[in-house]
C-alpha cells in the first residue's frame, strides 16, 4: 500500500485559508480579508494573484487552468455529476478517480483536518491544473469547531467538506450549496478575498444558512477587482 506522501513538506509550503468556520472567526482587517492565520506563512504573508488569471484587476475566468475533480471517500453519484456539470461552465473539468481520505487527517469525532488532506493530494494534481476536493465527511483544521471548505492558494489545491452541507435541506439545495463553496474556494483559487456582499460568492460563511444567501457567483466588485 501506497504511503501517503510528504505531509509535512506540503504543510511548510503551502498558505491556507480556511472557511466557514463557527467559532473563532478570524480577524478580517479590511472587507478583502481573505487570508487567514494558519501554519506556517508563506515569506511575505500574501497569496500573489496567479499569472494569467487576474489581468488588470480583472478576473479572466477563460483562463482558469484544468480543474481536476477529486471525489473522496464516498463522495460521488449525483452530487459529483451536478458540481461537475456546473464547474464545466467555466472550464474543463476532469474527474479523477475516487480515492479515501487520507487516513493522517482523520482528528476524531468524525472529523478531517483539511489542511492535512491537501497537503496529501500533492502527488495526485496535474502540473498546471487545479484540484478540488469534494469528502464526504465533516471538516476542521487546528483550534477550529469545523470548517466548509479549505484552500491552498499557493498550491492550487482546495477541498470542501459536503457531510454538514447536505443537512437540513433537500437535494437540490444539497447541490446548490456545494456549488456555492466550490465556486468560493475556486474563487481563492483565482486570487479573490472575501467580500462584504450578503450574496456575494466570495462572503464568509459561517452557517450554511450563510451559503445559502450566496449566489454562486461573485459580485460585481469582486468580478472588476473595484473594491
Ligand atoms: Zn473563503
Ligand atoms: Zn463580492
Amino acid at each position: 500500500m501506497k504511503a501517503w506522501p510528504a505531509v509535512a513538506v506540503g504543510l511548510a509550503a503551502a498558505l491556507w485559508l480556511a472557511d466557514e468556520v463557527v467559532d473563532q472567526p478570524p480577524p478580517r482587517p479590511s472587507p478583502r480579508a481573505g487570508r487567514e492565520p494558519g501554519p506556517p506563512p508563506s515569506a511575505n504573508g500574501l497569496v500573489p494573484p496567479p499569472v494569467g488569471r487576474l489581468q488588470g484587476g480583472r478576473r479572466d475566468s477563460s483562463s482558469r487552468p484544468t480543474l481536476c475533480l477529486q471525489p473522496l471517500g464516498s463522495f460521488g453519484g449525483e452530487a459529483l455529476a451536478a458540481l461537475r456539470r456546473d464547474l464545466s461552465r467555466d472550464g474543463p473539468v476532469v474527474v479523477m478517480g475516487r480515492v479515501p481520505v487520507p487516513p493522517p487527517a482523520w482528528r476524531g469525532a468524525g472529523q478531517y483536518d483539511g489542511e492535512v488532506i491537501l497537503a496529501a493530494l500533492a502527488d495526485r494534481q496535474p502540473a498546471g491544473s487545479w484540484l478540488l476536493a469534494v469528502a464526504d465527511v465533516d471538516g476542521t483544521k487546528p483550534g477550529r469547531t469545523h470548517a466548509f471548505g479549505l484552500t491552498a492558494a499557493s498550491c492550487g489545491r482546495a477541498v470542501v467538506f459536503a457531510r454538514r452541507l447536505a443537512r437540513g435541506t433537500s437535494v437540490a439545495g444539497y447541490h446548490r450549496r456545494l456549488v456555492v463553496t466550490a465556486r468560493h474556494e475556486l474563487g481563492h483559487l483565482a486570487g479573490l478575498g472575501h467580500c462584504d456582499d450578503p450574496r456575494c460568492v466570495m462572503r464568509l460563511s459561517r452557517t450554511v444558512a450563510d451559503t445559502d444567501r450566496k449566489r454562486p457567483e461573485p459580485c460585481r466588485r469582486c468580478r472588476t477587482g473595484q473594491r
